[in-house]
């Protein structure tokens, strides 16, 4: 695959094509100030990013979607350079819900489509406006839903998906990982048993050979295997620095050392909803 930074989108089995790498949006709100999602993303499409994703949940989408309109605006991208990625919520899982939240999201973003939208998590919560529903004793409210779902994938350098990546090459399947860089640890929904991936011995020696950060060599890690990467960043230097993987390439031996630090963990592990009927991880995939 030869990925560049003007052209890494990699094909679809529909026809259609995603950018390897986007920018992650969410931020937990409190800890996060207004405004800075819309700089980040503005400067993300200046940087080169074509691949934005976010979610309705997120709370921020709104910014997301000034952002975009903004940079098109100027002249800087046209609609269709730019593939956007939003995100049914677990309390809009009927059918009849579908539609009137993928519009939200719409008006939300002021923009006509999305150029993909997914089903945020499969386990449902009680349908409503309540994004966090719970009872007077403060338990969740779970919902049964018959679901065909589809799921992204938690995937880094800790948690490789070696078995899910071969099944997914063999039945055309793309993969995109988020939390490519081990998430930023909030312990709400976080496993942070173990130490930050990027503080890895041998991530940071790769980095020191090639003159990149640990953070870099993880996102080329995935993107070499042919997965795509949503990494999260709302400072200007690493939003760069996360799009500069396309400079570089790692041997297969490196491919291969990096492999073996699979630790088999998912950091995202969503044991809050663990109780939940529908809970997804104690499943191998
Ligand atoms: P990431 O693995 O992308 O890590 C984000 C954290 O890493 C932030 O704290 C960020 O801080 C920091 N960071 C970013 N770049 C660097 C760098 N170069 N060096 C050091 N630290 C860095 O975690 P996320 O969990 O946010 O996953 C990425 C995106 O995936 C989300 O934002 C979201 O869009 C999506 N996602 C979707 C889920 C779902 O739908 N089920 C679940 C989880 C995530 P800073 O901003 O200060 O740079």
């Amino acid at each position: 695959m030869d990925l560049t930074a003007a052209n890494h989108r990699i094909p679809l089995s529909d026809g259609n094509s995603i950018p390897i790498i986007g920018l992650g949006t969410y931020s937990e709100p409190k800890l996060t100030s207004k405004g800075s999602c819309k700089t980040s993303v503005k400067m993300a499409i200046d940087v080169g990013y074509q691949h934005i994703d976010g979610a309705y949940i997120y709370r921020n989408e709104d910014e997301v979607g000034e952002a975009i309109r903004e940079k098109i605006a100027e002249g800087r991208v046209k609609r269709e350079d730019i593939f956007y990625c939003g995100k049914l919520w677990a309390t809009h899982f009927e059918p009849e819900r579908v539609r009137p939240y993928l519009e939200k999201t719409l008006k939300t973003l002021q923009l006509d489509y999305v150029d993909l939208y997914i089903i945020e998590m499969p386990m449902a919560l009680k349908p409503g406006d309540e994004f966090y529903p719970k009872d007077k004793y403060g338990n969740w409210l779970y919902h049964n839903s018959n679901l065909c779902t589809t799921w992204e994938v938690e995937c880094h350098p800790y948690f490789t998906q070696r078995k899910l990546l071969e099944f997914c090459q063999q039945h055309d399947i793309v993969i995109v990982a988020y939390s490519p860089l081990g998430t930023a640890r909030n312990p709400l929904w976080v496993n942070v048993s173990f130490p930050p991936l990027l503080n890895d011995e041998l991530l940071n020696s790769l980095g020191e050979k090639y003159n990149k950060t640990a953070a870099q060599v993880a996102l080329r890690f995935n993107i070499q295997r042919g997965i795509v990467v949503i990494p999260k960043s709302f400072n200007p230097k690493r939003i760069k620095e996360n799009f500069q993987i396309f400079d570089f390439s790692l041997t297969e031996e490196e491919m291969k050392s990096i492999e073996a630090l699979n630790k088999d963990v998912r950091l995202v592990d969503l044991l809050l909803w663990s109780d939940h009927p529908e809970y997804p991880f104690h499943d191998e995939y």
